[in-house]
């Protein structure tokens, strides 16, 4: 019985080998021996949090002890499963008959896991492993996904569809919101709501909230922070990358803006990924956010109004076509010429115009998809008179949408030498297009006032009133 655990300190102090021996069921008193804790101290413990539920006395209360060995950090199940640390529970149950069954680590191992963060609740498989070690039967996971996807509750102590215990246990183990709010800034008009969060590796992200006069809303979210594609005229360009969120941190600012709008009593209806970063370049996390956000079962959030947009990363155009066909696609045009583009934005040295449109033709063809090209409008660069014909032959017979973007003077690499195009000079533009049968709006500017516009998205803060 007193090999029941071994736990061999590795040299560099940080790995531990360890192997239980027989699984098999042992009294408390045998596991409180090899932890190395007094028995009725374990036994005390055990009740606290709902394990041991009989009346049995210490001595007469058996605690079953699962299959698994750890090798070299990782937690190997008998059946071959691998875990890491950082997705278990600090402490794997199992429920059998009237027993609960535990495994309990050794107090060194726990004090790792203490300091790895949480799982998050998007996290699927996460979840599912947290289920698994607790002995809870796999339906837990659409129980706990109805509270709070459907019902939107984050405090597990309110999921009344699931046992006391596995409450606690969820709120000791997963995360329902991993990104912390820095500040709050609403336009003077109350149309548009800037929220600067910090990731729990501190860096600084922004996502943008815009109430249409319509009615509709949508979220501009971000998926990197800062980001690596330096176009000359965006404020974010300026900084360079930082990091790839995970498709959770991009997540949590849905969470965070349908919570906002929730209490406004309004409802989130578009997605947009157009706030900080090229999503193209971590298609990865992009695509399981898009997943989770669109999934029936979770937030189901129609493809149609979710909406991506690159900078023209040609070879994620075919991917995303072929994934997610109905998910709409914006790219950041910005200019009808190689040399007029890569002028302004570098990416077009590795992808030039031509090569771009071979892609959306394809994009077109599998998906019958219409596609909506950005078209920033800066006095003088983008706007010249020579341009718009060759826009609109540009465009000619595609299935394409344009979308004139007035500049935003801002803190981008170009500085704040430039200005915005005349409303006279956008219609010219508009009604070339329209000659050519390419339909075509301005976007209206929103946020200009608290650095939320297009491309203003650079952490500033500005002298708009804040909220928290
Ligand atoms: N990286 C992606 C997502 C960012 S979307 C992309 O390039 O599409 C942000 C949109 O705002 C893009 O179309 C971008 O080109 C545009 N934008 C950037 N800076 C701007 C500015 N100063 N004024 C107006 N639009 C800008």
């Amino acid at each position: 019985m007193t090999a029941l655990i071994t736990i061999t300190p590795r040299e560099d102090g940080q790995l531990w080998t360890t192997s239980l021996g027989t699984s098999g069921t042992y009294s408390v008193g045998d596991v409180a021996r090899v932890l190395g804790t007094g028995q009725n101290r374990l036994f005390k413990f055990l009740k606290a949090r709902g394990i041991l539920r009989s009346d049995r006395t210490p001595r007469r209360e058996y605690l079953r002890l699962g299959y698994f060995r750890i090798v070299r950090g990782e937690y190997q199940r008998a059946d071959g499963i691998v875990c890491e640390y950082a997705r278990l529970p600090k402490f794997i149950l199992q429920k059998e008959t009237s027993f609960a069954i535990f495994v309990l680590l050794s107090r060194e191992i726990m004090m790792h896991w203490n300091t790895t963060p949480k799982t998050s609740i998007h996290d699927e498989a996460g979840m599912r492993d947290i289920l698994v070690w607790a002995g809870e039967k796999p339906y837990r996971l659409a129980q706990i996904y109805a509270e709070f996807y459907k019902n939107n509750k984050t405090d597990f102590s309110e999921y009344t569809t699931i046992p006391l215990w596995l409450r606690s246990a969820l709120s000791e183990h997963v995360d329902t919101q991993s990104l912390s709010v820095e500040t709050i800034q609403t336009s003077d008009d109350d149309q548009t709501t800037k929220i600067l969060f910090a990731t729990t590796d501190d860096k600084k992200i922004e996502s943008v909230i815009m109430r249409h006069l319509s009615g509709r809303t949508t979220l501009c979210v971000s998926c990197q922070a800062g980001c690596p594609m330096a176009c000359v005229f965006c404020a974010t360009g300026k900084l360079g990358l930082e990091k790839n969120l995970s498709a959770w941190e991009i997540l949590d600012q849905v969470a965070f803006a349908k919570e906002v709008l929730r209490e406004e009593g309004r409802e989130l209806r578009n997605i947009v990924f157009m706030g900080m970063g090229e999503p193209f370049l971590n298609y990865a996390n992009v695509s399981s956010a898009i997943r989770i956000l669109t999934d029936q079962k979770k937030w189901d959030f129609s493809s149609r109004r979710v909406t991506v947009s690159t900078c023209g990363i040609v070879p994620k155009i075919r991917e995303i076509a072929r994934d997610f066909p109905q998910v709409s696609l914006a790219i950041s045009l910005h200019a009808p010429d190689d040399e007029t583009r890569r002028a302004i934005m570098p990416v077009n040295h590795t992808y030039p115009v031509a090569d771009l449109m071979d892609s959306l033709d394809e994009y077109v063809q599998m998906t019958n998809k219409r596609v909506f090209y950005e078209y920033i409008m800066i006095a003088g660069v983008t706007d010249r008179l020579e341009l718009a014909p060759m826009l609109a032959e540009l465009l000619r017979g595609r299935l394409a949408h344009v979308n004139f973007i007035p500049y935003n003077p801002g803190e981008g690499i170009m500085g704040r030498g430039h200005r915005p195009s005349s409303r006279l000079i956008i219609e010219k533009f508009q009604r070339t297009l329209e000659r050519a049968g390419v339909p075509s709006t301005v976007r209206h500017t929103m946020g200009d006032d608290i650095a939320a516009a297009c491309g203003q998205l650079a952490r500033k803060e500005t002298m708009s009133r804040t909220l928290a």
